[in-house]
């Protein structure tokens, strides 16, 4: 029987079919120099609203690629359209959810966006104005910086899987409250165990301390491996923060190391 043949039975019969991925894996050049990309990063974040050319705001000529091969499901197989099912459901459900009084004043819910085989899931807090006005996470300018920071890591923002710890915008960008974090958990848990990401990156305080269920402070919650059912997680700063405070931009890039040496250790 030729490939393409048995190919279409496996297919029709259910089964998972299995092909290569190549993923571009970045080293970034300041990983072997000394300088931090992040440094690269947050200053072209940082001068976006002064007229610089997007050619010039990337960390990209920072970086090298690599590529190695992963697997990855058949986009076509049956399992996945039930699967891609199951995603449309849940976004319609949370699309329709009047679980808090968040929904009277959202413009729309912000289910999640991106790589839904992602090795990376990235949660951050809670849409911002910019978020609930277009329905994607982190699109505003911390939005903007986030890409760069991924990128700096070699993951192009595409390849990740990002979403908030709300679907909904708290009114005046406000702290999100503990009745809403509840309300809203059954929904990136779902999120969670679909994807099955090898490394989540808590993006901020808040979602960090919501996902590990701590009152910790940051620095203590930063530079250490957690683990959410067994997934591991690494708590790095928000990118408004580092907007707002340049001087930490070494810590995020020490955030970022530590991310891609959990996860080339997972990956060995
Ligand atoms: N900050 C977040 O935590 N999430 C967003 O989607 C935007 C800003």
């Amino acid at each position: 029987m030729d490939k393409t043949t048995r190919l279409q039975y496996l297919e029709a019969m259910g089964i998972d079919v299995w092909a290569p991925r190549r993923l571009s894996i970045a080293v970034p050049q300041a990983a072997v120099h000394s300088q931090s990309p992040i440094e690269n990063v947050v200053s072209a974040a940082s001068v976006t609203a002064h007229e610089v050319e997007p050619s010039e705001q990337t960390a990209s000529s920072v970086i090298e690629t690599v590529d190695i091969e992963l697997p990855r499901r058949s986009a076509s197989s049956p399992s996945s359209h039930a699967n891609d099912q199951i995603w449309r459901d849940l976004q319609h459900e949370v699309s329709l959810c009047q679980a808090c009084s968040l929904c009277q004043t959202r413009t729309q819910t912000v289910f999640g966006v991106g790589n839904k085989q992602a090795s990376w899931m990235l949660i951050g807090e809670a849409p911002g104005q910019n978020e609930d006005l277009q329905g994607e996470p982190f699109v505003g300018k911390a939005g903007q910086l986030l890409t760069e920071m991924l990128r700096a890591i070699g993951l192009k923002r595409e390849e990740a899987y990002i979403a908030n710890i709300l679907k909904c915008r708290p009114p005046n960008n406000r702290d999100p409250q503990a009745e809403e974090v509840a309300a809203c958990n059954r929904f990136l848990q779902q999120q969670i165990e679909l994807i099955q990401p090898k490394i989540i990156l808590a993006v901020g305080r808040i979602a960090a301390q919501s996902l590990l269920t701590t009152q910790q402070p940051l620095a203590k919650l930063r530079g250490v491996q957690h683990q959410l059912n067994d997934i591991p997680l690494i708590v790095i700063h928000h990118p408004a923060y580092l907007l707002r405070s340049l001087l930490e931009k070494a810590k995020a890039w020490s955030d970022l190391q530590f991310a891609l040496s959990v996860y080339q250790k997972l990956e060995k």
